[in-house]
């Protein structure tokens, strides 16, 4: 190369592999090295401060669109006033649109609330429910919430799919889908059913921290020795 005079040419490709074993091939072996180096970078824990089942489906719900912080700067007053989801069911809604307004969308998120107490009360005896066909039958609770509900408040198996699990899992190509159902389906064989919650938290973290959307952190991802997507 020197003696042409051409310039080497930037890597686009993963660096040697660092192990163990050898580099994986398949998406589900790229899902289970992902998990175990991510295990070593992250603590899988939910930022939103919660004390129950209810108590997260709120936070969950209001952390649409905002940060966790944010989010749990409202929390104590809420629940101070609203302890149960039969006292948000007979809330004023005003009184919530005040208390969760910096939480921004303060009026569909009032209203997701309001629905999913009511519900959630007339349906499920106050209890929020832990089955996934249940929670996805309460107002304002998709399935990515109804997940997040399940791993962290009831231990349950579930795999959120936001959008940094989306590009997460593009990237190391774990899959090509684009639908977040999909892409939780397609990842679900690839990891333990007990660890799926952690290793969706797991990606979250390090979509914030590291593979941001715009401009991904290659240089310092732990992950860069296999992901096909690394560019350093
Ligand atoms: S930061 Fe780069 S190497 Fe790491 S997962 Fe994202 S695209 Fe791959």
């Amino acid at each position: 190369m020197a003696a042409t005079g051409e310039k080497p040419r930037a890597r686009t490709g993963p660096l040697p592999f660092r192990g163990p074993g050898r580099r994986p091939r398949t998406p589900k072996g790229r899902a289970r090295l992902a998990h175990e180096r991510l295990k070593t970078e992250y603590d899988a824990k939910t930022a939103l401060d919660h004390r129950n089942p209810y108590e997260m489906l709120v936070a969950t719900i209001l952390s649409a669109q905002t940060t966790d912080a944010r989010v749990n700067m409202v929390t104590p007053a809420l629940f101070a006033s609203y302890p149960t989801a039969e006292d948000l069911a007979a809330a004023d809604p005003a009184d919530v649109e005040r208390i969760v307004q910096s939480t921004g969308f303060y009026k569909n998120k009032t209203r997701s609330l309001l629905g999913m107490a009511n519900a959630v009360v007339e349906r499920f005896g106050g209890e929020v429910p832990g089955r996934m066909a249940d929670l996805v039958s309460l107002p304002g609770v998709g399935r990515k919430t109804a997940n997040v509900v399940r791993t962290a408040a009831f231990g349950l198996p579930g795999l959120p799919v936001d959008t940094h699990v989306q590009r997460l899992s593009r990237r190391l190509g774990l899959t090509e889908q684009t639908d977040p159902v999909k892409i939780e389906h397609e990842l679900n064989p690839m990891i333990p059913a007990a660890e799926r919650g952690d290793f969706s938290l797991r990606l979250i973290l390090h979509g914030r921290a590291v593979c941001l959307a715009r401009k991904p952190r290659c240089a310092d991802c732990v992950l860069n020795d296999f992901c096909p997507s690394a560019q350093l």
